[in-house]
């Protein structure tokens, strides 16, 4: 059983020297237990929290323990009343090849499912973090300008596309010219600014004439310098993430900004709001995944996968996405069907 492990926690950005590679024999399931194969596994910003020990929402991984994640697996064997043998199932197996589990937090899917690593991403935890944070939070009217960082990622290119449906005009904005195009050419936004781009603060003000009533936050840093001025009177602002800062050591550079944040806030009446997906709406996952279903059957929301190849790459898939290098919802196919 091969298991990728924290090594040592990082400051700044994490690198392979943070990561151990363990060979360990596959773990036997005791009564109660069903033994589970992992077969894709999802890379996500919040596992960066969880490598450091500053305090935060979820409790942090210990050096030493296995990389947390979630896992499409399939179970192995069974000693637990509801899952048999062969089942396919969403699990929490984490960075390795099998994983035990007593059943808590195990949900079966559809063993015929064409594609069944969308349970990690557009019918999974992130979709469900769009539809959530962009409905609930966000509030999106028609004919609103709706504005999404990071626009060809896992969340937000699902926000941006619940936005449309909405009839809102939306913006994008992501890293470089083939990220800018797929969102605007696929995806059908009405524009996508490029955070990369020297003149970005000025593309973002050309594609929002009318300002920003709703922007969905997950990026914070200097996307969020360029948003701020832009919001309207009354925008909402769903805080989702803030992945530009989360291998900061230190504060910001440049100016105090916090005195012109709350003045913006005061004066505009802006309501932003953060949340933790689960945490916050873990009982409407049902209502969710029957809209999304729906919408992703008929082609009105589309995906797009990053897969990479091997458990043993996942630390630099990791390390990629902290930096934009992943192109869609980053997975690790770790073995085959
Ligand atoms: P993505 O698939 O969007 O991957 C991350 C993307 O972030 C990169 O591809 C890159 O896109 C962008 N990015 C990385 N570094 C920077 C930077 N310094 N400045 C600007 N953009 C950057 O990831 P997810 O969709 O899985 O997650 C997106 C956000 O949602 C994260 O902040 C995550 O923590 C948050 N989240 C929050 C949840 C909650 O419950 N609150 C649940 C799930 C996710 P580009 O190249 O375009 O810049």
């Amino acid at each position: 059983n091969r298991q990728i492990t924290l090594a040592s926690r990082p400051v700044g950005a994490p690198t392979a020297t943070h990561f151990a590679l363990a060979e360990r024999p596959a773990p036997v399931p005791g009564e109660g237990e069903v033994l589970l194969r992992n077969l894709y596994l999802s890379l996500d910003p919040y596992m960066r929290g969880r490598m450091s020990d500053a305090e935060s929402y979820a409790e942090p991984m210990a050096v030493g323990d296995v990389m947390v994640g979630g896992t499409v697996a399939r179970v192995v064997s069974s000693r637990h009343p509801d899952w048999q043998a062969g089942d396919l199932v969403l699990a929490y197996g984490g960075w390795q090849d099998y994983a035990l589990s007593d059943g808590r937090g195990l949900s079966r899917l559809d063993p015929g499912m064409a594609h069944p690593s969308l349970a990690l991403g557009v019918l999974g935890m992130p979709g469900f973090t769009a539809y959530m944070g962009l409905l609930d939070i966000g509030q999106p009217q028609p004919g609103e300008t709706v504005v999404v960082a990071a626009a060809s990622g896992a969340v937000e290119s699902v926000v941006g596309q619940i936005a449309r449906l909405k009839g809102c005009r939306v913006v994008g904005i992501a890293g470089g010219n083939e990220k800018c195009g797929y969102v605007v050419d696929e995806l059908g936004f009405d524009a996508c600014a490029d955070h990369r781009a020297e003149d970005f603060p000025q593309q973002l003000e050309a594609a929002c004439r009318q300002g920003i009533d709703v922007y969905f936050e997950s990026v914070g840093g200097a996307v969020f310098d360029a948003v701020l001025p832009l919001l309207n009177t009354k925008a909402r602002v769903p805080l989702c993430g803030l992945i530009a800062q989360y291998n900061d050591t230190g504060l910001p550079p440049g100016p105090d900004r916090l005195g012109l944040l709350m003045r913006t806030l005061l004066t505009k009446r802006i309501r932003m709001q953060g949340f933790i997906i689960f945490d916050d709406y873990g009982a409407r996952f049902g209502e969710f995944l029957a809209a999304m279903g729906e919408w992703v059957r008929q082609g009105k929301i589309k995906y797009r996968e990053d897969v990479v190849e091997g458990l043993e790459n996942a630390p630099q898939a990791f390390i990629g996405m902290l930096e934009g290098r992943n192109f869609g919802k980053l997975v690790v196919r770790i073995a085959d069907d």
